[in-house]
């Protein structure tokens, strides 16, 4: 354990104490497997919270950055990039939008959706109609804009006053919305399928009528999308497993198969009130992270990989109900495609202590949720050993 002690040591007296991290370094990563610093392998149903989709160090992925890093790492975005407008083109051919604008991260996309749906509710007339839905158990990030938009009061506490012009709705309750609509609304934000909130998956006519709803009113329907997107969800993003197109996306997570990257995009039509000097970022969409993201949609757009993403999903969360089955302990199974998550009538830190202690890595999210977000290449044969050990562990916390 000593090397392990000692990088514990330099994070705790250097590092801001942000995270409440586990007794675990880790050093290396190949396929669905990391390695901590004393050579100890582990499966890893965290994949760096919905990052690593297509499991670590993906070899196209490798070589693309590889190539990329000794030709351009970073220019500005004065000029054109062309790794930048060929994952545009992309990413605006796969899906509903028509433009994207690149930043870095979850929050940031959130933050440029927030600004953009204000900017086009202006351009539309309007001076008192900024406010935007969300709702209940959400998340959309740390940085004060995003913070706001996230009705989980935990986040909040310390940092008030908050960013106005958010108004916090029940989840899944369309009459909720309909109440909560007002002259001053300009937006809708939402997660098609909540993240940290649980892996909470809406009815698919609450999304249906959502749309509609905001269709009626002149409200832009905003999916945060930054968890689910990227095949996740057994779909490249999940509003095609919901049937139901937004009008503005947020990305990032798995957009850069393990780089920092992240996007909002839009219709054409929304993203005209983006014009030069109404946003910007300084690393958005710079020529190595494209290069990478680039690769990693090369590989998860596939429909055959979409495919088997649904299939062994769909047998993961077989597996996860018939533990249900067996063990009193557990309260609910809920899934869509490989977004997971085991809720427990107990807190779920000792079945990921169990877990880790065996060899395969989970997350806990809500105290009591176990979620699984495995590498999107997982075999069957590893979602065994995983069951296999949690039913172990449930029965310790039975007896
Ligand atoms: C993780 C997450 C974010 C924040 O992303 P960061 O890159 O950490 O800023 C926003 N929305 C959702 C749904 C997320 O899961």
């Amino acid at each position: 354990m000593k090397k392990t002690a000692n990088i514990i040591k330099l994070t705790d007296k250097h590092v801001a104490r942000t995270y409440g991290r586990l007794p675990l370094a880790l050093v290396r990563g190949k396929g669905c497997y990391v390695w901590d610093a004393e050579g100890k392998k582990y499966l890893d149903c965290v994949t760096g919270l919905a990052v690593d989709n297509l499991g670590h160090c993906h070899p196209e992925v490798v070589k693309a950055i590889r190539k990329q890093a000794g030709t351009l790492i970073h220019v500005s975005n004065l000029y054109h990039i062309e790794p930048q407008s060929r994952l545009a083109k992309d990413l605006t051919r796969l899906s509903f939008a028509g433009k994207v604008f690149f930043c870095n991260s979850g929050t940031e996309a959130n933050e440029a959706a927030i600004k953009l749906a204000r900017k086009h509710s202006t351009d539309q007339g309007y001076n008192n109609r900024f406010e935007i839905l969300t709702f209940t158990n959400s998340f959309h990030g740390r940085t004060l804009g995003s913070l706001s938009a996230t009705a989980q009061t935990k986040f909040h506490s310390g940092f008030k006053p908050l960013l106005s012009g958010f108004k916090y709705v029940r989840f899944n309750d369309i009459d909720a919305v309909a109440k909560a609509v007002s002259q001053k609304t300009c937006a809708v934000l939402i997660e098609p399928v909540q993240g940290e909130g649980g892996v909470n998956i809406p009815d698919k006519q609450f999304l249906k009528d959502l749309r509609q709803l905001c269709r009626d009113n002149g409200l832009l329907l905003i999916f945060d999308e930054v968890q689910t997107g990227f095949g996740r969800t057994g779909a490249l993003f999940a509003y095609e497993r919901f049937g139901v197109k937004p009008d503005v996306i947020t990305l990032a997570k798995a957009l850069g198969g393990g780089m920092a990257i992240g996007a909002m995009m839009a219709t054409d039509e929304v993203m005209k009130s983006f014009v030069p000097g109404t946003h910007a970022a300084t690393f958005g969409g710079n020529p190595l992270a494209c290069a990478a993201a680039q690769a990693a949609l090369d590989v998860v757009a596939q429909k055959p990989f979409l495919k088997n993403v649904r299939e062994t999903g769909d047998y993961f969360a077989k597996q996860l109900k018939s533990l249900a089955k067996q063990h009193p302990v557990v309260k609910e199974v809920r899934g869509l495609g490989m977004m997971l998550a085991m809720e427990l009538k107990v807190p779920g830190m000792p079945v990921l202590n169990d877990c880790m202690e065996k060899g395969i890595l989970i997350n806990c999210v809500q105290n009591t949720t176990l979620r699984f977000l495995p590498p999107l290449i997982i075999k069957r044969k590893e979602i065994d050993t995983l069951i296999q050990t949690v039913s172990e562990s449930l029965s310790r916390l039975e007896s």
